[in-house]
């Protein structure tokens, strides 16, 4: 009997974050060695706990969330989350925008399925969170990545997105606060991004899930209070700012001159229809987690674990020689830089499972989010500080004799 095999799509699909290195960290774990692992952005393994104002509203409500409820999500949760983005400049927002979905994983895949066909090109960020470009794979479409650049605070590189539009293009991703850099771009930047998409009448899709964890007194401004005269899908959640990764909490905001978009807005709706509703128990929450704003700015203030566990990774990597980085100004991500002819990296999957293995130590790959030269790595810095400090010294005791051949 011919053996069934997967799609084609497939094929470039990747998630390194639990890909083949961590499954050899798990077995090393099942093996009784003590791992720590900062592959995943997932507070809640690190002693984060959901806010007081969560548990509440979870515990109180959870009787009305048994049914299956709207298609886009639950009135008194669409009606917070379009205040907030109302709050963030939206213009024209109502509750009917909204789509709440399983994380902003399922809603990026809703949107995804209905605005792109096969041979379609969509504009992606690199490095970037893997989700965008795997699922423009899933449904046939061509990831064509833009740069960021390092030596600009890993702003995107607005002529390398000029370079790569085509007649093809169809939508432009901007993840910001990004994933895994933790840069927080400028309103300069975004205004010449926002002018290009104008020009060759892209779709902008805004991945804002970091946009409530940002530092050092700066601000966050939305894609779309910038871009009011241009549809754009602006996808945020909770799993980040709540502490909630496993609630699956997620949205899609539609803002922007809907006449444009009607067919996309029908197309989506018939999806959120197919698979009848998100999970209502996480819709429960959402009111009360977006009035409660204290409970994240506790953890990004000076003081806060988010804010001093990123202080004490950056002193103790500034100990280590053949390594740089850009500081991040919001989430909890740090995309160092490994000086490649020091250690003749040419194998950056290889420089993590060496890492692995000799220091049980478990950290991305600059690859595993679309990094094309062999020199970056990412830090989750969830940890209490004294355990990333420790984890600093300790990789920077395996470099100080690293070379790969
Ligand atoms: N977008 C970015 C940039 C992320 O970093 C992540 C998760 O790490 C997600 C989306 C997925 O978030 P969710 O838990 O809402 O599916």
């Amino acid at each position: 009997m011919n053996s069934i095999l997967s799609s084609d799509r497939m094929k470039n699909v990747h998630s390194d974050i639990r890909g083949p290195i961590f499954e050899k960290a798990m077995e090393m774990v099942s093996a009784g060695i003590d791992v720590l692992r900062l592959n995943t952005g997932n507070p809640a393994t690190f002693g984060f706990t959901m806010p007081d104002s969560v548990r509440t509203a979870l515990i109180n409500n959870v009787d009305k969330a048994v049914g299956y409820c709207d298609l886009k999500g639950m009135p008194d949760a669409r009606t917070a989350i379009c205040d907030y983005h109302v709050g963030k400049g939206l213009l024209n927002l109502t509750m009917d925008d909204i789509f709440i979905g399983n994380g902003v994983s399922e809603v990026v895949n809703m949107a995804m399925t209905t605005f792109l066909n096969p041979g379609d090109e969509i504009l992606i960020p690199s490095p970037s969170y893997s989700l965008w470009t795997n699922m423009a794979y899933i449904v046939g479409a061509t990831p064509v990545l833009y740069r960021c650049d390092e030596a600009c605070e890993w702003y995107p590189d607005v002529a390398d997105i000029r370079k790569k539009i085509t007649q093809r293009t169809r939508a432009i991703v901007i993840i910001n606060p990004n994933n895994p850099t933790g840069a927080l771009y400028s309103q300069e930047v975004m205004a010449q991004i926002i002018q290009i998409a104008r020009e060759h009448k892209l779709l902008i899709c805004s991945d804002e899930i970091y946009d409530r964890l940002v530092m050092d007194g700066l601000e966050h401004v939305s894609t779309a209070a910038l871009a009011p005269d241009m549809p754009v899908l602006t996808f945020n959640g909770l799993s980040k700012s709540h502490i909630v990764c496993g609630f699956r909490c997620g949205w899609l905001a539609i803002s922007g001159p809907r006449q444009q978009i009607g067919s996309l807005i029908a197309s989506i709706t018939k999806l959120a229809a197919m698979r009848l509703c998100g999970n209502a128990l996480t819709q429960l929450v959402i009111p009360a987690a977006l009035e409660d704003e204290e409970s994240t700015k506790a953890l990004i203030a000076p003081g806060g674990r988010i804010y001093e566990q990123r202080e004490a990774t950056i002193k103790a990597l500034d100990q280590i020689e053949g390594i740089s980085y850009v500081k991040n100004s919001a989430a909890f991500y740090l995309f160092p830089k490994l000086d490649a002819k020091k250690f003749n990296i040419t194998d950056d999957k290889k420089f993590v499972m060496d890492l692995l293995e000799s220091k049980h130590l478990l950290l991305v790959a600059g690859s595993g989010f679309d990094w094309p030269e062999p020199d970056h790595f990412r830090i989750v810095m969830l940890p209490e500080p004294k355990v990333l400090t420790k984890a600093m010294q300790d990789m920077g005791d395996f470099l100080s004799t690293y070379r790969q051949e």
